[in-house]
Order: structure tokens, then C-alpha cells, then sequence
């Protein structure tokens, strides 16, 4: 690109502000970068660029058309009336909302902050979570597949791969079973089988399909865990106890889901939630009693087709408990985490894919996929007693079979994402009254208002939408979206940076 158009791209995109130091790199093929700077030099540029920063630079908007009234319920009086013809363009640009990183960035980065946001509350308190929670025990665990075969791997303190007395062993394949290489992180190789044809894909597919059943199970182990040791029932637990959790699936590189889970423990249900946790608890005999239900937990997996053995499927013997710290809580100081700790980790890993690991093009994954579709072309459509349960794996081959929900928590965990979302909804609606208005407002002093239930609304919206379609209109004005998304991140990251500890601006993403 000529140096006069990048100077263009540095200071077209007002809401990012580019400058010289730090040039964008744009490696465009020639029509893209056609269709860029013909939008860097359009008369509607400006209008454009308004569009994008208010989608916050989303990747693959949502283009509508419509309009809607939004009137007090208690007076009938019409309080506010939007259309998208009042749009610099006409049409009504939404954000995709999409989760993963590798769809759109900025949507991605969103949907982490809300998750932090609500992983957070659910620690600490906040967002209408009373910070009384912080006193309940809290642990985070960790459940992973078991083996189904040995896998390239980095070891602790630079020690070697797979270190064998008898280096010159060889698998039925006539493949060496050592491995004396000490793997760097970025080797390819870390999280390869050491032998393919060794490595149980089969398994691995079937273990995956169930994972969900897994997990469900593990939550219901928990409770009858925990009411023994409470003395109780598990029926009559709910009187003394009551668990929450928020959880979140993550890829490891051998293509098997890991749960990444908080496990709190509250007291009696009550109609407001978070209780007090009984005494009897605290957060490190809850982590002993977590690992003792993961370790319990078995799934008997029916045959895929004939020929197929059935499985009896458990958790990996790596099962990982540790409380978690807050600023009101010091059990446990060696061994515990800390709420941003434990919510950044938690966000990072909800918007991961399978398509996020670089090794997604890596010739195990490829067979993990190819076992998936194998499997599910020989399922039996229906066995004697009328089930299908293999019936949708062709459907879930290219998430290696897993299908289950990559971030759940259970209902009185914390806010919940659409709240957050209707908050900052309604937070962009205020100050969008307040800009036209010329008034100040003081958004923290808000914040319960804003994250309040809909049952506490006290407007109603009437509206008419029709979808015309998604994505930006070509190529060149798609690049400039992801490239002001990646700056803004920048800048987002540094502002961070500079004010750290303060939630200033919050809502105003
Ligand atoms: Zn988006
Ligand atoms: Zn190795
Ligand atoms: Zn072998």
C-alpha cells in the first residue's frame, strides 16, 4: 500500500486514532485493498466510520431495518422512537455477538469481559451479587479426559519428553515408544500421539460424545457427596446447602476437552440466593469432597455400531481442586488463586475454539475428526430399545464430538450474560438521551438500575425489524474493521494499563 492511502488508514478512524509510530500492517491482495481505500475516500466516509465504531468495530455486523417506540408503561407516553432511517446509512448495523476470537474479534472480547464480569461477581460479589458470597467456600477444579494414549508433551523444568530405560523399545508398528527430546511450547509436535496407530481415536471420539453426561453426573455425585457429609440426604440437602457453578470447556492439544470449573457452596436456598455456606465447610474440605466426586463419576457408553465394544468412561486421573482466595477469605494461602485470577482465566478460555489451536491443522486432529465421521456413518441409526444416542455425531465431528455448551454456570451463580448485555443496552440508550440532551450522567451510581430485571421495567419497546443481511459490504471495508479492532484493543490494553483497578467506562464498550 502507497504511503499516502496508509496515512489515510492512521487517520481516518477517528474513534482509534492512528499515528505514525505505529504503522498499520495491511497485507491485502490487490482487489481488497481496492475496495478499502475506494471507502477510505467516499463521500459517506464519515458516516461509515461512525457505523463501525459504534458496532465497536464488530467483523460481520448484523444490517437491519425498522423501527420501534419505546413507551412508559405506567403513562402510555412514548418516551423515546428509533428508526433505521435515522442511521448515517439508512440501515441498522448490530454486532454479531459471536463468542470465538477467530470469528470476530471484538465480539469475542466482549463476550470475554461480560464473562469475567459475571465469573467475578459470582467470586467477590458485585453486579448485585451481595459480596457476602466472597465468605462462602469456593473452589476451582479442573477435569480432564484420562489417556487414550501417549501424546508429545513439555515437562516441568526443560525434562525430557518420554524418557525410557530401554530407549530402542518399539510398538507393534515398529515405532520407538521413548521420546528423549525436551519440547519447547511452539514444537508442533507437543500434543502429537507418539504412535497413531497406538492411540485409541475411537475412545477418545466416544469419551468426548459423553463428556456433557460426564459433568452432569459429577454435579449430582457432588451433592450426595456433600449430604453425607453434612449428614443428610441428598434430597434434603437443599435445607442446609445449596452448590453453584460456572464452568467453562477447554481444548487441550490432543483435541480433549478439559472442564474448568468453580464449585461454591451457598447456604439454604432462599428466595434472594447466596446465603451464608454452613460452617461445616470450609473451602479445602470442599476441594477434597469435589475431587472425591470427579474420581467417583462413571459413564457406561453403549457400542457405536456392532463391532463396537462398550466403554466404561471416567475422568482423568489429573483431577485438579484448589480453593479460591478472596480478599475476605486467607484459608489456604499456599494453594489458592485470586478472583481476577480465576475469572481471567475462565474468560480467555470461553472464547477459544477448536479452530483457535494452532495445531488445528495438525494431522492428529484431522484423524480425531475423520474417527468422528467413521463413527457416525456406522452408528446405528436406532439400537433395539428405540435410541438413537450416536444419532448426531456426524453433526459435532469438527468439534471432535464434544457438544455441549462451552461456558455454563448454574442459575444462581452470578448475573447473567443477558443481563449484562441488557445493561449495556440500556446504559448506550442513556447516554445516547444525555448526549442529545447535553447532560452529564454518572453511570456507576446506575448500575443496579441498569442490571435490574425486566419485571422492573418500566417501558415497553414496539418495534418492527426485518433482517437484510450480515457482514460489511466487501472485502476492503471487512479489513478495516478488523484492523481498527485489533487497534482499539491496543489502546484498550494500555488504558488499562494506566488506570489499572478502575472500572471507569465499563459500560460504555
Ligand atoms: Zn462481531
Ligand atoms: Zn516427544
Ligand atoms: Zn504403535
Amino acid at each position: 500500500m502507497t504511503l499516502a492511502t496508509r496515512n489515510q488508514v492512521w487517520t481516518a478512524l477517528p474513534p482509534v486514532q492512528f499515528d505514525e509510530e505505529r504503522p498499520l500492517d495491511l497485507d491485502l491482495d490487490p482487489v481488497t485493498e481496492r475496495q478499502l481505500v475506494a471507502r477510505l475516500f467516499s463521500r459517506d466516509f464519515d458516516d461509515w466510520s461512525e457505523v463501525l465504531s459504534r458496532v465497536g468495530f464488530c467483523a460481520n455486523p448484523i444490517r437491519l431495518v425498522g423501527r420501534s417506540e419505546t413507551f412508559d408503561t405506567r403513562t402510555g407516553e412514548l418516551v423515546r422512537s428509533y428508526g433505521s432511517a435515522d442511521e448515517p446509512l439508512g440501515v441498522t448495523f448490530t454486532r454479531c455477538g459471536n463468542r470465538r476470537a477467530d470469528k470476530c474479534e471484538s465480539c469475542s472480547r466482549l463476550y470475554a469481559a461480560d464473562t469475567f464480569q459475571l465469573i467475578r461477581a459470582g467470586i467477590a460479589g458485585g453486579k448485585t451479587v451481595p459480596e457476602t458470597v466472597a465468605d462462602n467456600p469456593l473452589v476451582f477444579a479442573t477435569l480432564t479426559a484420562p489417556s487414550f494414549g501417549p501424546v508429545h508433551g513439555t515437562r516441568p523444568n526443560g525434562g525430557r519428553c518420554r524418557p525410557r530405560r530401554d530407549t530402542g523399545h518399539r510398538c507393534d508398528h515398529g515405532r520407538l515408544t521413548s521420546c528423549m527430546a525436551v519440547h519447547g511450547d511452539d514444537d508442533p509436535t507437543v500434543g502429537q500421539p507418539v504412535c497413531a496407530d497406538c492411540y485409541d481415536y475411537a475412545s477418545q471420539v466416544v469419551w468426548q460424545w459423553w463428556a456433557p453426561e460426564l459433568w452432569r453426573r459429577f454435579t449430582i455425585t457432588l451433592r450426595r457427596v456433600l449430604a453425607h457429609h453434612l449428614g443428610t440426604t441428598p434430597a434434603r440437602l437443599g435445607e442446609m446447602a445449596s452448590l453453584q457453578y460456572a464452568k467453562v470447556a477447554e481444548y487441550q492439544l490432543r483435541g480433549a476437552v478439559h472442564f474448568h470449573a468453580l464449585v461454591r457452596l451457598d447456604g439454604p436456598q432462599t428466595p434472594e440466593g447466596f446465603a451464608p455456606a454452613a460452617r461445616a465447610v470450609t473451602a479445602t474440605v470442599l476441594a477434597a469432597l469435589v475431587a472425591q466426586a470427579a474420581n467417583a463419576v462413571r459413564v457406561t457408553a453403549p457400542p457405536v455400531h456392532g463391532d463396537d465394544p462398550a466403554r466404561v468412561l471416567a475422568f482423568g486421573a489429573q483431577i485438579d481442586t484448589r480453593p479460591v482466595r478472596t480478599s475476605r477469605r486467607t484459608d489456604d494461602p499456599d494453594r489458592s488463586l485470586t478472583p481476577e485470577q480465576v475469572a481471567g482465566y475462565l474468560a480467555k478460555y470461553a472464547t477459544k475454539s477448536t479452530g483457535d489451536t494452532e495445531a488445528k491443522d495438525s494431522p492428529h486432529l484431522r484423524r480425531l475428526e475423520a474417527t468422528a465421521r467413521q463413527l457416525a456413518g456406522r452408528a446405528a441409526t436406532v439400537d433395539e430399545d428405540g435410541n438413537a444416542p450416536y444419532g448426531l455425531l456426524g453433526k459435532w465431528a469438527h468439534t471432535l464430538g464434544f457438544r455441549g455448551h462451552f461456558a455454563t454456570k448454574s442459575r444462581r451463580y452470578s448475573v447473567t450474560l443477558g443481563q449484562l448485555r441488557r445493561a449495556r443496552q440500556r446504559a448506550q440508550a442513556r447516554i445516547a438521551d444525555a448526549n442529545r440532551a447535553g447532560t452529564r450522567i454518572d453511570l456507576r451510581q446506575l448500575e443496579a438500575e441498569l442490571l435490574a430485571d425486566d419485571a422492573d421495567e418500566t417501558t415497553v419497546v414496539i418495534g418492527s425489524w426485518t433482517y437484510v443481511g450480515s457482514g460489511w459490504a466487501n472485502g476492503g471495508e471487512t479489513a478495516l474493521a478488523v484492523a481498527a479492532a485489533a487497534r482499539a484493543r491496543e489502546y484498550a490494553q494500555e488504558r488499562a494499563q494506566r488506570r489499572k483497578g478502575q472500572t471507569v467506562g465499563e459500560w460504555e464498550r
